[in-house]
């Protein structure tokens, strides 16, 4: 049985031809009607994946940490557009408004925005915070530009969309969705005029750029030029760009056919962190990358985790699920912007 969206994106391909990595995914994930995220609710145990607020309270609470200690270096400005981007269920910024209390002129100089295209997860966002004043946007161009802006965003870049090019027979394709004689989706290649850094390459190394995450960030970067500020971007990823196919798809806590079932599978891919590093510190931003376990070291977390462990086993297991090394601990990234 074809879903919704498949029986779309086939009628597309066939009168446009095929689509690029990037247009496949946006239609999967973003599509207005039929998109994995305008219509599902993919996140916690009975969801499709769960995220590091979702696992713990510690986690939105170091982060807090991390906000407060910026409000401080900028000058405890009277107010600060807190913004995130891509906030889920609003479980991460729950926590951050609930430790910012405890600094009472800090709590009260926050003016909280939220980008979220989904309208699904911004009535989740509207009931998990409904004793706080919310602005939400669809992007970033309506937020209000007279006051400093922190930014925060947990797994929102890894869902913005990649290209991906392959080097086989000393040249560069660009993968394509295309269909195949049963009319199911399959992967083709495209000749491409790009030529990327200089030579040699692997036959068939797979290169993953994302003209929508560079430019995510580029507006993150005129924001903080204009407004003053800081921004903190969490993901898997990778701190040194490299060759690699990372693209994944996920249903029900497993791993799923990108090229099946849209509309129902998350696709994500590892960010590039170390191209964001470099297109930033270009823009003359200063970046800082670890790893989320020395983040969450740095911020506190052991002695809050021993001080709330006491009263909860829970805590205890979701430490140990953000820091360790082989849980998320490594392969989760966390940028700071400055
Ligand atoms: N930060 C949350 C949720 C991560 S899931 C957490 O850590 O639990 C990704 C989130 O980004 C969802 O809220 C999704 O609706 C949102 N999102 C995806 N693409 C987006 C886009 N282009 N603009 C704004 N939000 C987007």
């Amino acid at each position: 049985m074809s879903t919704p969206l498949e029986i779309i994106i086939r009628q597309l391909i066939t009168h446009n031809g095929s689509l690029s990595v990037a247009a496949y995914w946006s239609l999967c994930l973003s599509h207005p009607e039929y998109g994995y995220y305008m219509n599902r609710n993919p996140l916690g145990e009975e969801g499709d994946f769960t995220t590091a607020p979702e696992i713990s309270q510690l986690f939105g609470e170091m982060v807090s940490v991390w906000i407060a200690e910026k409000w401080r270096e900028i000058g405890s400005p009277k107010r600060i557009y807190l913004t995130e981007l891509g906030p889920g269920r609003g479980t991460l910024m729950l926590d951050i408004l609930r430790i910012a209390k405890i600094v009472p002129d800090f709590s009260t100089s926050i003016h909280l925005h939220l980008v979220e295209t989904s309208p699904r997860f911004r009535a989740k966002q509207a009931e998990t915070l409904k004793d706080y004043h919310v602005t939400w946007h669809d992007d970033l161009s309506t937020l209000p530009d007279d006051a400093p802006v922190i930014f925060v965003g947990n797994e929102f870049l890894d869902a913005l969309p990649v290209e991906q090019y392959v080097f086989q027979d000393g040249k560069w394709f660009e993968r394509m969705i295309g269909l195949d004689v049963y009319k199911n989706f399959t992967w083709g290649l495209r000749s491409s005029r790009f030529d990327f850094d200089p030579p040699p390459y692997q036959d068939r190394a797979v290169l993953e750029i994302s003209p929508a995450r560079e430019s995510v960030v580029l507006d993150l970067a005129v924001r903080l030029h204009k407004q003053g500020g800081a921004a903190l971007l969490i993901d898997y990823g990778h701190d040194k760009s490299g060759y690699g196919d990372t693209l994944q798809a996920v249903r029900k806590h497993q791993y799923a056919n990108v090229l099946k079932d849209c509309g129902e599978i998350d696709i994500t891919s590892h960010v590039d962190f170390g191209k964001l590093k470099e297109i930033l510190e270009q823009d003359g931003l200063s970046v800082h990358l670890s790893s989320q376990e020395n983040f969450l070291k740095r911020m506190g977390i052991e002695m809050r985790a021993a001080q709330l462990s006491l009263k909860s086993q829970e805590i205890q297991s979701g430490f140990h699920r953000l820091v360790d090394p082989d849980q998320m601990g490594e392969l989760f990234r966390v940028m700071e912007i400055k």
